[in-house]
């Protein structure tokens, strides 16, 4: 099968209102909505708008999600792929790619790009761990690196890059002029994991008023993603039973069978 080019969304509808808790991290990029929106105001007194923000945090913590949300409050298309995407690809497809992908995004601009993975394709030169060709990885970061200098806070293009693993990173591309804004996307707490509760409850349909105080404390240690699919999983054993809507006890059952599937994932990783 032929890999796609990458994702253009024009319209991704997610707004801050999808991101639930991530407070420190939803500010952070609101000022990256406002130079989208109002560039003009910014640049008035010879300041230069950031051409890149990294997204730093564990799996499943919304980084996509609120990458999504910056273009959707900004109303300006989203340009997507992800670094994984680059591992098996032939000598030169890489940094076509890139540079296909920055062509579009300076064509449509005000416009987000949003690398997820950045680490596959990011990681310092010359400690690849991958099996693939480490050069053709090197030409995809150079081309990258190449695209982020070739252009001026003009276009007002954004490149936002999510990692997990920020350590391993080239440090040319944290320089400035580059990703040289952090935003930490970190694990939700007690509250936060309320927050995610209340926004995946929303489509469900419950048989009674559920605590989403409690279910916040079973789960310690979930990330979003994880809420996301205890919530889906939930209605899915509800539904399996017969039952008309989904109770407390058909949470607790889905939050059992999560805790059982991170416990398999984590024996497999370590
Ligand atoms: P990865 O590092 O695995 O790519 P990520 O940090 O990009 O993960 P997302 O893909 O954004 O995580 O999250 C997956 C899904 O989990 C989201 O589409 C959403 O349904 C849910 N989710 C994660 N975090 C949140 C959050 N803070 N608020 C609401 N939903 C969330």
């Amino acid at each position: 099968s032929r890999a796609k080019l990458f994702d253009e969304k024009t319209d991704t509808k997610v707004s801050f209102k999808d991101v639930a808790g991530l407070e420190g991290a939803k500010e952070e990029v609101q000022e990256i909505v406002d130079f989208l929106k109002n560039p003009d105001k910014y640049t008035s007194l010879g300041g230069k708008i950031p051409k890149g923000a990294l997204l730093v945090g564990p799996p499943g913590t919304g980084k996509t999600l609120l990458a999504k949300a910056v273009a959707g409050e900004a109303k300006v298309p989203f340009f997507s792929l992800s670094g994984s995407d680059f591992v098996e690809m032939f000598v030169g497809v890489g940094a076509s790619r890139v540079r296909d992908l920055f062509k579009q995004a300076k064509d449509k601009s005000p416009s987000i790009i949003f690398i997820d993975e950045i680490d596959a394709i990011g990681r310092a030169r010359g400690k690849s761990n991958f099996t693939g060709s480490n050069d053709e990885r090197e030409n995809t970061l150079n081309q990258l690196l190449t695209e982020m200098d070739g252009f001026g806070s003009k276009e007002n293009v954004i490149i936002l890059a999510a990692t997990n693993r920020a350590d391993v990173l080239d440090k040319a591309l944290m320089r400035a002029g580059r990703f040289d804004r952090q935003i930490y996307v970190d694990l939700p707490d007690l509250r936060e994991r309320k927050e995610i509760f209340e926004v995946h409850l929303k489509p469900i349909k419950t048989s009674e008023s559920l605590d989403t105080d409690f279910l916040a404390k079973q789960t310690p240690g979930f990330s979003g993603a994880d809420i996301a699919n205890v919530c889906n999983e939930a209605a899915l054993i509800a539904a399996r039973n017969g039952k008309k809507g989904v109770d407390k006890q058909d949470f607790l059952d889905a939050v059992d069978r999560i805790v059982g599937g991170l416990e398999k994932k984590n024996k497999i990783i370590t």
